[in-house]
């Protein structure tokens, strides 16, 4: 960093300029680790739908074969009840005409038969409606003394009656399975007769009767089972479908980002991640051109940086070559002079060297700390009486400070930072060739602060000036300006010092760099 008035070759050696596909970067080293590993996001899913409809045909399967005769029972005599309080209901309205019609309707709809009576006195009753719809009804196929058995054990429970029957295909009748009298019978038709006891307006007692089949129809059970393995096929054909469709909407994008991220792990830093898939895999793609514009970013320095150092490597080792062999070849240029020169440009290959070191050093953390109770005021003027040669080359540098500040903190690094501060400043400083270094003391910090004359920061560029390798100019002003390092170690050192730091700058009228330190004195 330290500046010197030599022009040397400005040509780039174009070292590290060379194709994207360096060794750090290069896509042949891409871990293949889990590649073609894993079962294919379209079985996956297509196992997931499978599980699911498995699920449901177990429960569809459940109530349509396993329950289905329970539940055809239950819904059967709760039918056949409300059937009968709705008659019931007309009968105590007196609602004859209508009681007739709806046991009709009622009959048909629900296949029942409906057989009611009125009971004119013990022995004798009148049929007042008799809709027969079912083959071998129990209710119509009965005596007349088993209907006034029947009536009598309905008054005897109360208003209500539930009997059981089950059909004998052998004598193609009905045997009562309520009163324990279980026929022996070959078929599983079962059948109910439901009583209900009711009173018209003038108090006439009524018997109603209703009879139905209530075992599901074996043919309805066969439908049943054959609708429930077409519907088993379907829906598996359905889960395939399904898979092959959801895993193309996710896969599509992903295999999209994932061979753009191949090119972009094989060094093609501008391979951009087009987002057209649902919001995960957007803000997937957003990350990686976030991830893929930062390593362009840092490959450019990278590159930048090696040209950068090969080019300051080899303009002093070019002036140290010259002089050397001209002071060998004629004895006459073997002056102080020449000999001082060689210095100088061995001096600025060493601080080349240790600013790389200090910055390498600064960011993997193994820097530490020596502390001790700094004058930092004297420790400062000291520093500055090192440009005594610049300012016999017409530069002014002054220092400025309140008082005399003493504080605890590491001196070489303090010295370093400021010095890194005074170099940027005499190297860009205006055509006065003035540089201030003030120091000042507030309630709770010591500032110090370079001031050069020269042509400011841009405002855009502010923000990156105290990156690694940054350089707002990218071609060298000076053969002695440094690598980009010099505001990088200043900003590493003093987050290590616990201090701040800062720029103040306008366009045109020069910058003012500061860094505080805790003070309270
Ligand atoms: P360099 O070694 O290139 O000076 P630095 O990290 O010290 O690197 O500075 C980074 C960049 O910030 C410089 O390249 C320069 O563009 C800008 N910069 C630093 N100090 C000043 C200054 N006093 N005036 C104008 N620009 C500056």
């Amino acid at each position: 960093m330290k500046p010197s008035a030599n022009h040397a070759d400005d040509t780039r050696s174009g070292i590290g300029a060379g194709t994207p596909n360096s060794a750090a970067f290069s896509g042949n080293n891409v871990s293949s680790q889990y590649r073609g590993k894993g079962p294919r996001l379209m079985w996956r899913l297509f196992f997931y739908l499978a599980v699911f409809t498995a699920v449901i045909l177990v429960i569809l399967w459940l109530f349509q074969v396993v329950f289905l005769d329970s539940i055809y029972k239950l819904i059967k005599i709760s039918d056949i009840r409300v059937c009968a309080e709705r008659l019931t209901d007309l009968i105590a309205s007196d609602n004859i005409e209508e009681l007739e019609s709806r046991s009709l309707e009622l009959a048909h709809s629900r296949e029942l038969c409906v057989l009611i009576l009125r009971m004119t006195d013990k022995d004798t009753a009148i049929e007042v409606v008799s809709v027969d719809t079912q083959l071998g009804c129990v209710i119509h196929n009965t005596d007349k003394a088993s209907k006034f058995t029947l009536y009598d054990s309905a008054v005897a429970n109360g208003g209500s009656l539930t009997q059981r029957f089950r059909f004998d295909s052998r004598t193609r009748s009905y045997y009562s399975t309520s009163d324990g009298i279980m026929a022996e019978t070959t078929d599983d038709r079962e059948s109910i007769v439901y009583t209900l006891l009711a009173k018209d307006g003038a108090g006439q007692d009524y018997l109603v009767m209703l009879n139905s089949v209530i075992t599901p129809v074996s043919a309805t059970v066969r439908t049943l089972n054959t609708q429930l393995i077409i519907i088993s096929g379907l829906l598996l054909a359905l889960s395939l479908l399904m898979a092959l469709i959801i895993s193309r909407t996710i896969s599509r994008p992903l295999e999209r980002l994932n061979a753009s991220a191949r090119l972009l792990a094989g060094g093609a830093f501008d391979t951009r991640f087009s987002a057209d898939g649902c919001r995960e895999i957007n803000e997937l793609a957003d990350t990686l051109n976030y991830a893929a514009v930062e390593l362009g970013r840092v490959d450019d320095l990278r590159r930048e940086l090696i040209a950068n150092i090969s080019h300051d490597l080899r303009t002093p080792l070019t002036m140290i070559e010259g002089y050397g062999e001209v002071m060998r070849d004629l004895p006459g240029e073997n002056t102080p002079d020449n000999v001082q020169i060689i210095i100088d440009e061995a001096k600025r290959l060493t601080s080349l060297v240790n600013d790389i070191l200090d910055i390498s050093k600064l960011q993997s953390g193994n820097q530490e700390l020596v502390l001790s109770q700094v004058n930092i005021t004297a420790a400062l003027s000291d520093m500055l009486g090192r440009y005594s040669r610049l300012i016999s080359e017409g530069y002014t540098i002054r220092f400025d400070y309140d008082r005399e500040v003493t504080l605890e903190t590491d001196e070489s690094r303090f010295i370093a930072v400021v010095y890194n501060l005074v170099n940027n400043a005499v190297t860009y400083t205006g055509a006065d060739k003035l540089v201030a270094v003030t120091q000042t003391v507030s309630d709770n910090a010591v500032r110090i602060s370079v001031t050069d004359t020269g042509e400011g920061i841009p405002p855009d560029k502010l923000e990156n000036i105290w990156d690694r390798y940054y350089k707002v100019d990218k071609v060298h002003r000076r053969a002695s300006v440094g690598t980009g390092l010099g505001l990088s170690i200043v900003k590493s050192t003093m987050d290590m010092l616990g201090g701040t730091y800062g720029v103040i700058t306008s366009p045109g009228s020069g910058s003012t760099f500061w860094i505080e330190l805790p003070y309270w004195g």
